[in-house]
């Protein structure tokens, strides 16, 4: 490119100026969050993200912790770590998440990441770089950080309902229809966030199939693998690998509720290799390449916090996430105005369609939220950020006081609020 003197900080080159993709969960939380008056004298209460950390409750299991200390006191892991991650880190997610799969998968099938974010990230831009006119299909509602690095990388994105009176399943004929021949990749997230979902073996088999017979991979981000509290159990989409080839997104930030440390994976669940000569295992690594790690002490401490977390640290987890779903689903249908059309099954999110119709005042799902945090300090997620407008995503990821108490104050402002008959 030209240096032309006062020009030369406009690096588009072409005098486009490209706003930054503006949605993002956290953004959207900030500006809600900003609404509480800090004149109420109660606590805030957090149903708007997904971080139980917070909460004493769900503190990780102590054999992580000490996995953690053992790998930085041993003072060997101060190094950089390869592109892909150590060894017996990948060794170790390779089986663990081999357990529940037909075949086995290999270490180098198993690439590390900065948490499942960064997992995202890479695949979004080993896609676009795959093909400029590239596109890929997202589910709506979905996790918008998946919106937003797509714009970053250029890479087209066409979006696919989930249907609330389906259980939120994938709408296959809207899938089809809105697919074609540069569509490279179809995502899923199962469990589901925002929707609390969890698809059957039988559905994953059908998006395998269609997946298949439109020619393009599933990105199966499973972040929320094992979070499952209802009829359906977790079975992970790479299952299917033998129908099409599944690329699986996760980390260790949700099933150990440690999402500052940062750990996630992508996993290429291929077992024909259908993939190898395609040159998107290749992408990925270059992108890995020119990324940051995973820090490496993490990294080393994965096969103990794997291997030594006990079956009943998991079991109270999911234990407390049954619960506060009943609570959610149970005193979320008293409230006027609002409708929750399934009881969440996985993951820790509810979504509930407002019926603006019965409520004064309130003109869509942002105003809700906003007057909700004013008037209550409670925070939840207005639809729109995930892509339903009118709707309103609900974490339930507290201890069951913090949850029945932010549930009563959305009760008393839906009460407030609804229309006078
Ligand atoms: C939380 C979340 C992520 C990001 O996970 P990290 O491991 O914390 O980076 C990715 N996808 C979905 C659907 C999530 O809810």
């Amino acid at each position: 490119m030209e240096n032309n003197g006062s020009k030369m900080w406009n690096f588009q080159g072409n005098g486009e100026v490209k706003s930054a993709p503006a949605t993002t969960v956290r953004g959207t939380l900030t500006v809600i969050m900003k609404n509480v008056n800090k004149n109420d004298t109660r606590p805030t209460i957090p149903l708007g993200n997904g971080d139980p950390s917070v909460f004493p409750c769900f503190r990780t299991s102590i054999a992580a912790e000490d996995a953690i200390v053992d790998s930085v006191r041993s003072g060997k892991y101060n190094c950089y770590a390869p592109t892909v991650g150590i060894l017996p880190a990948r060794r170790a997610i390779a089986d663990y998440l081999s357990q529940d799969l037909p075949y086995k998968l290999s270490p180098d099938d198993v690439c590390l990441t900065i948490g499942c974010i960064q997992a995202i990230e890479v695949v979004l831009t080993a896609l676009a770089l795959s093909s400029p006119v590239a596109n890929i299909l997202l589910p709506r509602p979905g996790f918008p950080f998946y919106e937003t690095r797509a714009a970053c990388s250029n890479l087209e994105v066409r979006h696919y309902d989930l249907l609330p009176e389906k259980g939120w399943e994938v709408d296959f004929e809207a899938l089809e229809e809105i697919a074609d021949e540069n569509t490279v990749a179809m995502v899923i997230i199962n469990p589901g966030n925002p929707c609390g979902n969890v698809y059957t073996s039988q559905h994953m088999k059908k998006i395998a199939e269609t997946a298949r017979k439109l020619g393009i991979l599933v990105i199966a981000d499973e972040v929320y693998g094992h979070l499952t509290f209802a009829r359906t159990p977790f079975v992970p989409m790479g299952t299917f690998g033998s129908i099409v080839p599944v690329l699986t997104l996760g980390s260790i930030s949700k099933r150990w509720i440690v999402p500052g440390w940062r750990l996630g994976w992508i996993v290429t669940c291929d077992p024909n290799d259908t993939l190898k000569n395609s040159g998107i295992i290749k992408s990925i690594t270059d992108c890995l390449d020119v990324t940051a790690d995973a820090p490496t002490f993490i990294q080393a401490a994965i096969p103990q916090i794997i291997e030594n977390t006990k079956e009943d640290f998991f079991f109270n987890i999911v234990e407390i996430l049954r619960g506060a779903a009943d609570i959610c689903f149970d005193r979320l249908n008293e409230i006027p105005g609002i409708t929750c059309p399934s009881k969440p099954e996985g993951s820790m999110f509810v979504m509930v369609k407002l019926n603006l119709s019965l409520l004064d005042d309130i003109s869509d799902d942002v105003e809700f939220s906003l007057k909700l945090a004013k008037e209550e300090s409670v925070i939840v997620l207005p639809g729109v950020a995930v892509g339903l407008k009118n709707w309103v995503r609900i974490t339930f990821a507290c201890d069951h006081s913090t949850l029945e108490d932010g549930l009563g104050r959305i009760k008393a402002f839906s009460q407030r609020h609804a229309k006078k008959k």
